[in-house]
């Protein structure tokens, strides 16, 4: 039924987006009073007559009838009177909480702790703007993001922040989250990552499709429109999964146009992905784009430092300055590398020198470099990254968008596996050995010149090591 002001809008429709417009403005224990006691009776082109029970409700509702009218009037686009009268109790009174999430429904929410809801929007605890080092490589990014989580939906959005791997951007935008959440009690805050949206989504439409479960669509959709702030981490990996893609566009455009909070995070700016939908592209493009660069030595130093001084390790600055020197690939490895110098020495009970230090990393560097891979597993991973098919790969056709990663096949397999070139070629759709020589040559010179297809190796080895 509509109310003669928004078309197709029914009057609890109406209030339903009130009470969420209050939820950003007010706390969880006065929305809950409001929208316990308040019911909605009627609204017309120039007013809204509410109802409770009896004039102790009504008295203190009327101290919030300022923010209410605000909200109000922000959902009409227009200002509305509002009358607020007293009725007699209706059967279903105690029913009138309306169904806004787990957030809101005082039943499951009796004392949520800051844990837990970070826990319930897929936070970790650790990830926070305290302890994210500040260097020239991030500072830009760390602006923004503190931007984002002190005013969400407001400042900028969406956010596309994208780099390397390791260089920081799911610390960021899980710090992100946990600020909201420790200092905006009322906002609904969601991380997710590209991998489980995607498994997610699958697993609805099974079960939609009565194929067991109890997910179904409608709970997806439920679940990740219904939030103020969506986190998604690592979106390459819905490129090239059509279904997928198309939920994300829907899911994107309610958030965008209800001016909610988006923050993505990639492996690869918006214009380097070659599968995805046109208008997700520009839609990603309409908003904030930033990235994240390797650390300088200093900053790689620097964050080692403050591990050490939180950890209280035993180890002194020209040693930590020494691994900061030689890491310089990413900060996971640098902090792995760090891991593992401390662990040796306390489990061989030895005192950190710089030359200890220097035969553990050699160690580091053997055995990540001696980890056997085969052709297989590096095929698999190519295609993954660049959202192709093997068959093409295999195939004969010559489009930029297949060649290139048809090239690194050859490089990355003659790198890692030191396979014949003529066996590669069998492998690669029975290609002449002299085809591979020359794809790998190519490779190992575009690594020098070409900065792009150096981070694409690099992302390609991750997803082949991690596996
Ligand atoms: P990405 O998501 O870009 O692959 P992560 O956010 O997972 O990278 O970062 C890898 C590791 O490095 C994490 O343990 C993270 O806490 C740490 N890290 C990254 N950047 C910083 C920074 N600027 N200060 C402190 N730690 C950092
Ligand atoms: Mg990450």
């Amino acid at each position: 039924m509509s109310n003669g002001l928004i078309p197709n809008t029914s009057k609890e429709d109406f209030w339903k987006k009130v009470l969420t417009e209050l939820s950003f403005v007010t706390d969880k224990i006065n929305l809950k009073t409001i929208s316990a006691a308040l019911k909605i009776e009627e609204i017309s082109k120039d007013s809204i007559k509410l109802s409770c029970t009896n004039a102790f409700h009504k008295s203190s509702l009327e101290k919030n009838l300022n923010i209410i009218e605000k909200c109000v009037n922000k959902v009409s686009e227009k200002k509305l009177e509002i009358e607020v009268i007293i009725r007699s109790p209706l059967p279903d009174d105690k029913n009138t909480i309306l169904d806004m999430g787990p957030l809101f429904d005082p039943s499951k929410n009796k004392k949520i702790s800051t844990e837990e809801k970070q826990k319930e929007a897929g936070l970790y605890p650790k990830y926070t703007f305290d302890n994210f080092i500040i260097g020239d490589n991030n500072r830009i990014p760390y602006s923004i993001a503190q931007k984002v989580a002190a005013q969400p939906g407001v400042a900028y959005t969406p956010v596309f922040l994208h780099s390397g791997v390791g260089l920081g951007k799911t610390h960021l935008i899980q710090a992100i989250g946990n600020k909201i959440i420790q200092t905006k009690p009322g906002v609904k805050v969601l991380y997710t990552t590209g991998e489980a949206f995607t498994n997610e989504l699958i697993e609805a439409i099974q079960s939609s499709k009565g194929k067991g479960g109890k997910y179904t669509s409608n709970n997806f959709r439920k679940k990740y429109r219904n939030v103020d702030v969506l986190l998604i981490d690592d979106i390459q990996f819905i490129i090239g999964k059509g279904a997928t893609q198309e939920e994300f566009f829907h899911t994107f455009n309610t958030l965008f146009m209800a001016e909610k909070q988006i923050v993505i995070t990639s492996d690869r700016p918006p214009k380097d992905f070659n599968n995805l939908a046109g208008r997700l592209t520009s839609r990603f493009s309409s908003g904030m784009i930033i990235d994240i660069q390797p650390p300088s030595f200093e900053t790689r130093s620097a964050i080692l430092r403050s591990r050490r001084d939180k950890n209280k390790d035993n180890i002194d600055n020209k040693v930590i300055d020494f691994i900061a020197e030689n890491i310089t690939s990413n900060i996971r490895e640098l902090e792995g590398a760090y891991i593992q110098v401390v662990n040796a020495s306390i489990a061989e009970n030895q005192q950190i020198t710089v030359e200890y230090a220097a035969r553990q990393l050699k160690k580091v560097i053997s055995q990540k470099d001696t980890k056997p891979v085969n052709m297989n597993q590096i095929l698999k991973a190519i295609c993954n990254y660049y959202s192709v098919k093997m068959s093409d790969i295999k195939g004969e056709r010559r489009t930029k968008d297949i060649v290139i990663p048809r090239q690194i096949a050859m490089y990355l397999i003659k790198d890692l596996t030191n396979t014949p070139f003529m066996t590669i070629g069998e492998f690669l759709g029975g290609r002449d050995h002299s085809t591979i020589m020359y794809g790998a040559e190519k490779i190992e010179k575009d690594l020098v010149y070409t900065p792009k297809i150096k981070q694409d190796i690099t992302n390609v080895k991750q997803i082949i090591y991690q596996n």
